[in-house]
């Protein structure tokens, strides 16, 4: 996997868009729109999942007959892009079934929007992206979450509103989650030929964190609980904690089940960075688990933040994901608020 998505990342993902959707390169602007903040990049992951990364955290779109449904959607900056990103690949897949260049299948409306977890980088897009499906919709096809609104519904763990709705300045009211849920959570009806799970993990990167579960696909978005291009946040102010972090990284190792050897199988999308499988999972587990050991052990000795810090827990990781000291920072507190 490591070498499959990263050293040859771009010739391969053009390659295997191609094939896993029968689409030429000349169809491919999607994947290869430039401009303002950032490249968006249109991935294909497995079927009808495509991971669109590039402007914020990584968006995960299930996009088939029953409409788009969307994990996250980026910065609110990039939300223009991203919209257009989505509307070229649903074009193109919608007319991918070999009719005359003549006849235009009007794209699927967009009719979920699922937030990770509340932070910017992951609900920027959810006013202008939610408005956008509703202008090419009737309404929710599954009549799953209210029936509110036509169009884009925006689904999240209850913490995300309830702390979204806190926020200073105050977001627009359509940028807010519509409807809610507290524990476990699916769809009633399958969308686009598969079960959609939600799975709340409690107090991790945040209190309001959820696992996207594409059953059928057996493909799960992870939010920011896992990433590839840095160590874990655990955003004290918003409820998470280190425990919450090891706890959700092991529920992720229950969910995911290896191909071959520990390779391949179930897909992992992470908050940021390539598509991974079980493997970088586990090395990720062990490695925040080892730390989170270390400075366990150094608090039991009385050392301050400043003393762990310099006594630098996280070395061996350190060339891979940069500086450890925001990580290293927040298990200290983490810990030091659960012994309290
Ligand atoms: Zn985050």
């Amino acid at each position: 996997m490591k070498n499959r998505f990263s050293y040859l990342w771009a010739t391969l993902v053009g390659l295997a868009m191609a094939s896993a959707s029968g689409l030429s390169f000349a169809q491919l602007p999607a994947g290869q729109q430039k401009g303002g903040g950032g490249q968006i990049r249109v991935e294909p992951v497995r079927g009808h999942i495509y991971l669109i990364a590039g402007a914020g955290g990584n968006i995960i779109a299930s996009i088939g007959p029953d409409g788009v449904l969307l994990v996250d959607s980026g910065l609110t900056a990039n939300a223009g892009k991203v919209l257009e990103a989505l509307n070229q690949l649903n074009r193109e897949i919608a007319n991918a079934g070999g009719l005359p260049t003549t006849t235009v299948i009007p794209p699927k409306p967009i009719r979920y929007i699922i937030n990770t977890h509340l932070h910017a980088d992951h609900t920027g897009g959810n006013e202008t992206i939610s408005k956008a499906g509703r202008t090419i919709t009737g309404g929710n096809v599954t009549g799953e979450f209210g029936d509110v609104a036509e169009g884009a519904t925006i689904v999240a763990q209850q913490a995300v509103l309830d702390r979204m709705s806190q926020a200073k300045p105050p977001l627009p009211f359509a940028a807010l989650p519509e409807d809610t849920y507290h524990e476990d959570k699916k769809l009633s009806h399958f969308f686009n030929g598969e079960a959609v799970v939600l799975l709340h993990q409690p107090r991790a990167h945040t209190d309001g964190d959820t696992f996207v579960w594409f059953r059928g696909s057996d493909v799960i978005a992870t939010g920011d609980i896992f990433v590839t291009t840095s160590y874990p946040f655990i955003d004290l102010e918003n409820g998470g904690s280190v425990q919450g972090e090891i706890d959700a990284l092991n529920r992720l190792l229950d969910l995911a089940v290896a191909e071959f050897r520990t390779e391949g199988g179930t897909l992992i999308l992470p908050g940021h960075g390539r598509i991974c499988d079980i493997a970088d999972v586990a090395y990720y587990r062990d490695m925040v688990t080892i730390v989170r050991d270390r400075i366990q052990e150094m608090m039991k000795r009385d050392m301050t933040l400043e003393q762990v810090k310099a006594a630098k827990p996280t070395a061996d990781w350190d060339p891979r994901y940069g500086s450890g000291d925001r990580f290293v920072e927040g298990v200290y507190r983490s810990l030091a608020n659960a012994k309290r």
